[in-house]
Order: C-alpha cells, then sequence, then structure tokens
C-alpha cells in the first residue's frame, strides 16, 4: 500500500469534509451531547455539501460510491462529534441491503433519496430477545396476496423514529432459524409500522436508539429485498461493509482524543514545564497515536479491498478486525486521554470526557468485540497453514 492511500482527489474531498466537520459540526458536540437531541442541522449541513453522496453512485444521484471515502468521511466528522460521525455511518447501513440485494426497481425507487438525504436509513436486526444470536428473533412475515404482513417488533434501533427508509428482518418460516429469515425494505410512512420508547443512554446521545412495532405493517410483496429466506445473508454481507464504518467512528474517537490530550499537554504545567516534557506523559501519547496509525491502516486496507471487490470469507474476517481493533483503541485511547487532561478530563466542560462515553458503544453495536473475535477465529480455523509446521523443525 503506497505512504498514502488516498489518490489527490479524494485528498482534497478529505480536506473538504475536515474544514466542514471542524467549522460547522464542532461547534455543535457538546450542545448535541447536553441536550441529547437528534441534530436535523447537521443533517442539512451533510444535505447542503453533499456528503451523503459519497455512498451513492452517480445513476443514483451520488459522487460514485467508495467505502474508502466513507470511511474517511465517517472517521473526519467523528473526530469531532461522534453522533455526527453516526449519522453517515447509519445511512450507509440503511442502504446496503438495497446496493446489495435490490432490484433494478428497487434501487431506483429508493437509493436517489438515500444518496441526497432526503430519507434517513435504518436497519433493524435486533430485537429484545436477540442481539448477537439473530436466529432467535420473534418477528414473522406472513404473504397475503400480494402484501407481506409482518407482526413483532425491534428494540436498539438507530435512527428509530428518524429514518425515512427501514430495512427490517423477519421471519417468514418460523420455525427454523436463519434460513427462515428474510429481509424487506420498509417506508417509515407504512402503516403498522410504530415507533415505542428512545432509549437515553450513556454516550451518542444525540442518536436515537429505539423500539420499532410491527402491527399488522403490510407492505408490498415488491418490498422483498432477494428471496425469501435470504435475509440472514443479506445481513451478514451488509455488517461486512458496514462494521468497518463503526470503526471509522472509533477511529475519528481515537484520533480527535488524542490531538486534544496533545495540545492540552503542551500548555499545562506541571513541576516547572509542560506535561508534554513529562517521559510518563509523552509515552502515553506516542502509545495513543501509534494505536491510532495501525488502526487508520488497517481500516483503510478494508476500504480499499471492498472498493477492489472482495466478497465471502476474505472480507468478513478484515471487515471484523478493523472493526475489533479501531473500536478497541477506541476505548483504551479516549481513557488515556481523560487521563492525561487529569481532573479536567473527567469534567464535561473538555470534550475528551464525552468521547470517552461515546468510544464505548462502538465495542458494542454491529456485532459485539467478543462476536468480532469469534468471528475472526472462525476464520482462521478454516485456513490451512499446516505448511507452515510443516517446515518448523
Ligand atoms: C446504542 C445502540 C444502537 C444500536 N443500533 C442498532 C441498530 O441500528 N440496528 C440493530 O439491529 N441493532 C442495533 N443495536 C443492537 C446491538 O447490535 C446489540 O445490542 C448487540 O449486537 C448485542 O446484542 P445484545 O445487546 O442483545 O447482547 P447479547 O447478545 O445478549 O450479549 C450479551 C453479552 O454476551 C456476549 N455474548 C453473546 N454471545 C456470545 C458468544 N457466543 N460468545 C461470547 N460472548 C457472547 C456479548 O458480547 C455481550 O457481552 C444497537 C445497540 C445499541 C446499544
Amino acid at each position: 500500500m503506497p505512504t498514502e492511500p488516498l489518490t489527490e482527489e479524494q485528498q482534497e474531498i478529505r480536506g473538504l469534509i475536515r474544514e466542514l466537520a471542524r467549522e460547522r459540526i464542532a461547534p455543535r458536540a457538546a450542545e448535541i451531547d447536553k441536550s441529547a437531541e437528534f441534530p436535523w442541522d447537521v443533517v442539512e449541513v451533510f444535505r447542503e455539501h453533499g456528503i451523503f453522496g459519497v455512498l451513492h453512485d452517480e445513476e443514483y444521484g451520488g459522487l460514485g460510491a467508495s467505502a474508502l471515502m466513507t470511511l474517511v468521511a465517517i472517521e473526519e466528522i467523528s473526530k469531532v462529534c461522534a453522533t455526527s460521525g453516526l449519522i453517515i455511518a447509519v445511512q450507509e447501513l440503511g442502504s446496503l441491503g438495497i446496493k446489495l440485494a435490490g432490484t433494478d426497481e428497487q434501487k431506483q425507487r429508493f437509493l436517489p433519496k438515500l444518496a441526497s438525504g432526503e430519507w434517513l436509513g435504518a436497519y433493524a436486526l435486533t430485537e429484545p430477545g436477540s442481539g448477537s444470536d439473530s436466529a432467535a428473533m420473534r418477528s414473522e412475515a406472513r404473504l397475503d396476496g400480494d402484501e407481506y404482513v409482518v407482526n413483532g417488533s425491534k428494540r436498539f434501533i438507530t435512527n428509530a423514529g428518524v429514518a425515512g427508509l427501514y430495512t427490517v428482518f423477519a421471519k417468514t418460516e418460523p420455525s427454523e432459524g436463519h434460513s427462515g429469515i428474510s429481509a424487506f425494505v420498509v417506508e417509515a410512512s407504512a402503516p403498522g409500522l410504530e415507533v415505542g420508547r428512545i432509549e437515553p443512554k450513556m454516550g451518542i446521545k444525540g442518536s436515537t436508539t429505539g423500539e420499532i412495532f410491527f402491527n399488522d405493517l403490510r407492505i408490498s410483496a415488491a418490498n422483498l429485498l432477494g428471496e425469501e429466506g435470504e435475509g440472514f445473508k443479506i445481513a451478514m454481507r451488509i455488517l461486512d461493509r458496514s462494521r468497518p464504518g463503526i470503526g471509522a467512528q472509533g477511529l475519528g474517537l481515537a484520533q480527535g482524543a488524542t490531538d486534544y490530550a496533545l495540545e492540552y499537554a503542551k500548555n499545562r504545567e506541571t513541576m516547572g514545564k509542560p506535561i508534554a516534557q513529562h517521559q510518563l506523559i509523552s509515552a502515553s501519547l506516542a502509545d495513543m497515536e501509534t494505536k491510532c496509525e495501525a488502526a487508520r491502516l488497517l481500516l483503510y486496507k478494508c476500504g480499499q479491498m471492498i472498493d477492489d471487490g472482495a466478497d465471502g470469507s476474505e472480507l468478513t474476517k478484515i471487515s471484523a478486525m478493523a472493526k475489533l481493533y479501531c473500536t478497541d483503541v477506541a476505548m483504551e485511547v479516549t481513557t488515556e486521554a481523560v487521563q492525561i487532561l487529569g481532573g479536567y478530563g473527567y469534567m464535561q466542560e473538555y470534550p475528551v470526557e464525552r468521547m470517552m462515553r461515546d468510544a464505548k458503544i462502538t465495542q458494542i453495536y454491529e456485532g459485539t468485540n467478543q462476536i468480532q473475535r469469534l468471528v475472526i477465529a472462525r476464520e482462521m480455523l478454516r485456513e490451512n497453514r499446516a505448511f507452515l509446521l510443516a517446515g518448523v523443525g
């Protein structure tokens, strides 16, 4: 991989996003956290500047979809506000089902609205009794003429109540496990879709996380994604491509916290000199920077592989590694940033306090980091490395 993985044009786009993040989003971050209100003004900034277009092909009104640039956008925005970075990550999460499994008609119907940001997307897999174990889901979809009737509920759905379009998973064969699950695109206005409680939470407070109820929700059979029974496969193919986005959110948080702690350490003096000149602090800063850089290399490699068409096991493994490493780094580095600021780091007046709270969720959603480790180990166990052993005397 070249030293600078981005082309000149991509660097220019990164520069624009960075400027937008610094000038329009950073000044809002503390208030978004404090009010815990969904930041529609940030969505408007993204719409005005075509940021959602980075995720989509030109034929649907985008700028030419690039996984790598999507990760760069999420990283740059999350450096200043992880709630705002998540808006881009979930737009991709909510669009991927249509991009990967949609018919031409479904793509024409839905993607332009997602590419412009007129609609926000959402992905509804988790239920009260099924998080890591999605085969245990209980929502059901029954074919009735040329419509599906859906009953059940979802929990912890990001963008609940603000999304225009939900990718919904429900069982068309309730007695089956994974193979009984099907995927659907559901417009927020569909009769029978109701949004329940929006959860108060530790971090990413401006993002909505809520319950969705399906009470005899009727959707056209034309809204089925792929074939009946393919839902679990679709859900996993989506996650292979969306998990790096959570990695990018984690990396943005880690780099933002490192940058803040560095400036603070240059200015805060104890025992006659800036704390950055105390060896234990400078060693911490060096570790934080090194972890961010290592995380970025893994993440960008994953983005490039998606853009080059990687699929299957190869993608599953690197995507899980990128999510795992970037988000573990996010938690370690933001915690260290709080430590470097001392008592001030614990105060809400300083952004590292928010960054540390925001970082925690990146280790939990889109598959907990325990699940990422299971996925990576499963892929390793399938690989044949016996030749290495054979060569060792
Ligand atoms: C803020 C927020 C936003 C979210 N957004 C979305 C969304 O938009 N769409 C959506 O569908 N879901 C969403 N989720 C749900 C999220 O993906 C799940 O919470 C997560 O996958 C874990 O599921 P669970 O909470 O049921 O935990 P459980 O599955 O009950 O797991 C509990 C603990 O056990 C561990 N564990 C479980 N199984 C194993 C195993 N086999 N081996 C080792 N350890 C294991 C887990 O890692 C975890 O530590 C969101 C959650 C939150 C908190």
